[in-house]
């Protein structure tokens, strides 16, 4: 090895252990890329730290999956009209903090919506009849999802009805990483699972700058925003989809017809935590600009950056006008 090149490796080596810096780490979780950024004065506590919010999500996927026909939740959606399930608080809180969104938002989110959600499959290009849609929509209800806080159960009022956390897990993922990060002492992070982002405290000094990206060009922004200990997400129609005919069928659905929801390309969130910006972000997508604009200016604290189906941006009176 030549000279300088080992001066160089010892002095890295040298310096690593010691050196205050930010740490970042990405992995592919929950069907998309999870990402990680800290600063801390101690290389092993960053490691920790990072394994620790990999670990979460890993955790937190596992426990709120709908796929794995073992999972707590598949038990809901098989046993849960015949009588109550039990499951654990976790799943309670994320379910009850679901059902308050869909109050909220007069049912423009529902995790029920998976009583009709299930039979698109966004891999295989496949998506339900007029007729099966029809026949499935009756179990798209919240008020038949009964959750008992004491006894810890689930019930279905309604047969037919399944349950999907998709809309909300990720921010849930999100915030108890978010958790695990300050337990350990860490003051500075961003912590990201798709299109969930939340952040503890600053970037040391200067906010961070979150982008908003355009929903027809990935490489493009629609505005930066400066944040600092808050959430953001954003919902849009590129995530998940296929095209038929000229026509994109992506993954959020209107409750009430079981249609794909089309007001908008995208809707992002910023509020206090991630499982409200998840939640309210899928919602602010389902009812468009004008209620779900409504719906922001009701929440003291919660912002929205939307863009309609016509590319055209819109942000809640209590953002600052873009840079
Ligand atoms: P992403 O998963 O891309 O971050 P969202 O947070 O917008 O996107 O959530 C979309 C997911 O929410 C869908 O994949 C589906 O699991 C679920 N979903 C679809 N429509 C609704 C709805 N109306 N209410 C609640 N959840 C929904
Ligand atoms: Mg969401």
């Amino acid at each position: 090895m030549p000279r300088f090149l080992l001066v160089a490796f010892s002095l890295l080596l040298a310096a690593a252990p010691t050196r205050a810096e930010w740490f970042y780490r990405e992995e592919a979780i929950m069907g998309t890329r999870v990402a990680v950024e800290l600063w801390s004065e101690d290389a092993g506590l960053a490691r920790r730290a990072m394994d620790a919010v990999i670990a979460e999500m890993r955790r937190t996927d596992e426990l709120m999956s709908t796929y794995k026909p073992e999972s707590q939740l598949s038990a809901v959606n098989a046993h849960a009209f015949d009588g109550p399930v039990a499951v654990d608080t976790e799943i309670i809180d994320v379910v009850s903090r679901a059902l308050e969104f869909s109050r909220l938002s007069d049912g423009a989110f529902d995790i029920t919506y998976a009583s009709v959600g299930y039979l698109y499959d966004y891999r295989a290009h496949q998506r339900p009849s007029g007729e099966q849609v029809a026949a499935a929509l009756p179990g798209v209800d919240y008020r038949q999802v009964q959750v008992d806080r004491e006894h810890n159960t689930i019930r279905f009022l309604r047969k037919g009805v399944r349950i999907d956390l998709g809309g909300i897990g990720k921010g849930h993922a999100v915030d108890r990483s978010i958790d695990s990060l300050r337990k350990l002492g860490i003051e500075h992070a961003m912590v990201n699972a798709g299109g969930d982002t939340r952040l503890l405290g600053d970037r040391r000094g200067k906010p961070w700058i979150v982008g908003v990206r355009d929903p027809r060009n990935e490489g493009k922004m629609v505005t930066r925003l400066p944040l600092e200990g808050e959430a953001i997400s954003t919902s849009g129609d590129y995530e998940r989809y296929f095209e038929e005919d000229g026509v994109r069928y992506h993954h959020i659905l209107v409750p009430g017809t079981g249609d794909v929801a089309r007001a908008v390309r995208s809707a992002t969130i910023i509020g206090p935590d991630a499982t409200l910006t998840d939640g309210l972000s899928t919602a602010v997508f389902v009812l468009g600009v004008e209620r779900g604009m409504e719906l922001v200016s009701r929440l003291p604290g919660v912002e929205a950056v939307i863009v309609d189906k016509d590319g055209r941006i819109f942000y809640s009176d209590g953002l600052a006008p873009p840079q």
